[in-house]
């Protein structure tokens, strides 16, 4: 009886030592429709309440977000409020043109291999102010400042074949190819995540979020 009266009183102290936040999607699929979901949540204004005080306790203690982000570093595209999601979901990665970088690739395997997000989502957004200003950069020959030039440099494989097909919605021509570009690299990118996609364990997706409604479409 003395050891059944222990193990009582030892067992919630056990538990909550090791209590680890749990993820909420466990297969890529459902990773990406949970982005969907929170998206929609959003365009309604429908956002979940949130107590950001609540659960800090639990999230010292690990993070089991469900999906990643490669979003733009754009103020007005925020993806834990476009997916209407708390801290401790989503693992972000933002750069002016959402496009992949070495050390933005070894962030994204460390959330897929090593956090073990499902789904990792390319997320560009229309007028995106860092895509037009290689589409300028490439149609007028000219150079940008700074390392602003370097931006250019990276994005113009994905987007200077845009300017070659006809069609008057280049810009955002050129934002869906951007997209589309680095989902394939990540898609691709050995040896890490390749290998989790060709598993089954990871999905990598593409989207473009439109500034006047909130909406997330998949391109
Ligand atoms: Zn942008």
């Amino acid at each position: 009886m003395r050891t059944g009266a222990a193990a009582l009183i030892t067992a919630p102290v056990v538990s909550t030592a090791q209590a680890q936040p749990v993820r909420t999607a466990e297969t890529p699929d459902a990773a990406v429709a949970r982005l969907v979901e929170g998206n929609a949540r959003y365009v309604a204004g429908k956002m979940n309440e949130r107590d950001f005080s609540a659960g800090r306790a639990l999230r010292a203690k690990g993070q089991a977000p469900f999906a990643a982000i490669l979003g733009c570093a754009d103020s007005r595209v925020a993806p834990e409020l476009a997916f209407d999601q708390p801290p401790g979901e989503l693992f972000v990665v933002r750069v002016a043109g959402n496009f992949v970088t070495p050390d933005g690739l070894g962030s994204l395997e460390y959330g897929a291999a090593v956090l073990g997000v499902k789904a990792i989502m390319v997320l560009g957004h229309t007028s995106c102010g860092a895509v037009n200003a290689p589409v300028v950069a490439l149609q007028k020959g000219n150079d940008l400042p700074g390392h602003i030039a370097d931006l250019v440099r990276a994005m113009k494989p994905a987007i200077e074949p845009t300017l070659k097909q006809p069609g008057d919605d280049l810009y955002q021509r050129a934002v869906i190819a951007n997209v589309r570009s680095n989902v394939q690299r990540l898609q691709e990118a050995t040896p890490i995540l390749a290998d989790m996609v060709k598993a089954g364990k990871l999905r990598v997706v593409g989207a473009v979020y439109d500034l006047p409604t909130g909406k997330v479409g998949m391109v």
